[in-house]
């Protein structure tokens, strides 16, 4: 497989820079290319040309825009296969999962090429001789950032969501996982993009988030990536009066009820864990697992755990691949060995697999002592924590005792607890005998520390554009 050249894509014009990083691939830590980096001057001709490019796409008919989404849309599926090679050598995920991130990032585009054309204002009634119009518009240039466990979907929602409003943008991609995002910018080039509207560019993320977040043509600021970093750029957007979308971390809780069946729950959570190797912000984490059906749930989830077949490389029975870098397996021993260290039991996995790349075992502990560093800190990996619970009332206190609340989970069929957790477990979402928490029809997004804003929904847009009131009298 050969890896495509990250190149910064500006005014409509591929560049090289004479600086720049490396990609590593972990599947075995060798250099994949070298990632170019921005120095000012390019991001100052991106912001001049965003700003060019927002003038001419914000004067664009809605059809035409629609038009050029879908067409976007349609080539990322045309390049399907050499992009999920791209996803599996850089990321590390599976080929399986790599072609389903493609097919998820052309489901987003669709979502929000429909949404261009239902940017609804409204008239509100007036007495006569006054016309009162509540109207929406773009809000401008967009400074975006994405992270490296979702190098094509993640930057899918910033680029579709802020062309479909009538926005430009400036997307400051993950260097670690280039392909992605310069597979897209591609397909929205290719599809008719008048230059300017999107630009790519990659460097040191807080020099770059410091120089765009300062600039008064930057209108909107949208990050998905950790909470300490999410809350400094929150802090800087604050500074400059910037609003922000923040789509941040989580530790997922799932609740595993009495009257659920345990033994398909156990197998699913074990497809639901280590989806991307566990790097997902949505992903399970805190199993809270009531009483009578413990030992049978977890069983099942380990025996499912350990028969997954782990490894690297685009062979197409894989089901986990490795981690994206080396920050991730330190951080998985370190917080299984601290865990343990504090009482847990290792009930699979645990270390790392091999001496190359960065495979690490899916890992189940039970009996985790509540301060253990895991059940606060979002483990970012296949590491899934599991708990005995004997009330309705311990499971949704132990849910809720993060300062995260992105996505939760739960398997029961009963109407009432169901009603009790959607009303009670504070978290952006909530999935019931499933584990798919993002949906291109639903808003997607966190409350508490998780961050604000939403993408993808009717509500998608609505971070994208700003509303005028319009009073006009007439006679
Ligand atoms: P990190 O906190 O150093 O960086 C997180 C992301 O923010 C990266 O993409 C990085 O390039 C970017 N970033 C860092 N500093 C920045 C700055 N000043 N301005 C703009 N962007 C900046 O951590 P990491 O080791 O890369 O990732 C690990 C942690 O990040 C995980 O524990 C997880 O919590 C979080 N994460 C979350 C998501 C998500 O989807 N919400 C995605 C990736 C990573």
């Amino acid at each position: 497989m050969s890896y495509p050249e990250p190149t910064l894509f500006i005014g409509g014009r591929w560049r090289k820079t004479a600086r720049g990083g490396p990609v590593v691939n972990p599947a075995d830590g060798s250099v994949l290319a070298t990632v170019p980096h921005a120095e000012r001057t390019d991001l100052d001709e991106a912001l001049a040309a965003a700003e060019k490019g927002f003038r001419v796409w914000r004067a664009t008919d809605p059809d035409e825009r629609e038009r050029i989404l879908v067409r976007a849309a349609a080539n990322l599926m045309d390049r399907r296969e050499e992009i999920a090679a791209g996803l599996v050598l850089d990321q590390g995920k599976t080929i399986r999962e790599a072609r389903n991130e493609v097919r998820v990032a052309h489901d987003r585009i669709l979502w929000d090429a429909g949404e261009a054309r239902r940017l609804y204002g409204r008239i509100v009634p007036a007495g006569p001789g006054m016309r009162k119009m509540v109207t929406r518009h773009p809000l401008g240039v967009v400074a975006a950032f994405s992270p490296w466990n979702y190098p094509l979907a993640s930057p899918t929602r910033k680029v579709a969501g802020a062309l479909a409003a009538g926005c430009s943008i400036i997307l400051k991609a993950a260097e670690e996982t280039p392909s992605g995002a310069v597979a897209l910018v591609r397909a929205f080039q290719e599809a008719g993009v008048p230059d300017g509207v999107v630009n790519l560019v990659f460097g040191k993320p807080a020099d770059i988030s410091a120089h765009l977040i300062a600039q008064p043509a930057v209108r909107l600021v949208t990050f998905t990536g950790s909470v300490p970093v999410g809350k400094h750029l929150a802090a800087l957007c604050g500074q400059h009066m910037k609003p922000a979308i923040m789509e941040l971390g989580g530790s997922s809780p799932v609740i595993v009820w009495d009257d659920a069946d345990a033994d398909a729950a156990g197998a699913l959570s074990a497809r639901g864990k280590t989806r991307n190797a566990g790097q997902v912000c949505v992903a399970p984490t805190r199993f809270f697992v009531h009483a009578s059906v413990h030992d049978r749930f977890l069983d099942s989830f380990a025996a499912a755990t350990a028969a997954l077949k782990v490894g690297t490389g685009p062979d197409p029975a894989l089901e986990m691949g490795p981690l994206a870098n080396q920050r991730r397996l330190a951080a998985m021993q370190a917080l299984t060995a601290d865990a343990l260290q504090r009482g847990a039991r290792l009930v699979c996995g645990g270390e790392r697999l091999g001496d190359q790349g960065f495979l690490f075992a899916p890992t189940i502990l039970a009996d985790v002592p509540a301060d253990a560093r895991a059940m606060v800190e979002e483990p970012f990996g296949p590491l899934a924590l599991v708990s005995r619970v004997e009330s309705l009332d311990e499971a949704i206190a132990g849910a809720n005792a993060l300062e995260f609340g992105l996505a939760a989970y739960a398997f029961t069929d009963r109407a009432g607890v169901a009603a009790r957790l959607a009303d009670e477990i504070e978290s952006g979402s909530l999935a019931i005998n499933h584990y798919n928490s993002t949906y291109p029809d639903m808003p997607f997004g966190g409350v508490k520390d998780s961050g604000y804003g939403r993408e993808g929904g009717a509500e998608g847009l609505d971070g994208y554009t700003f509303l005028k009131s319009v009073m006009q009298q007439t006679s």
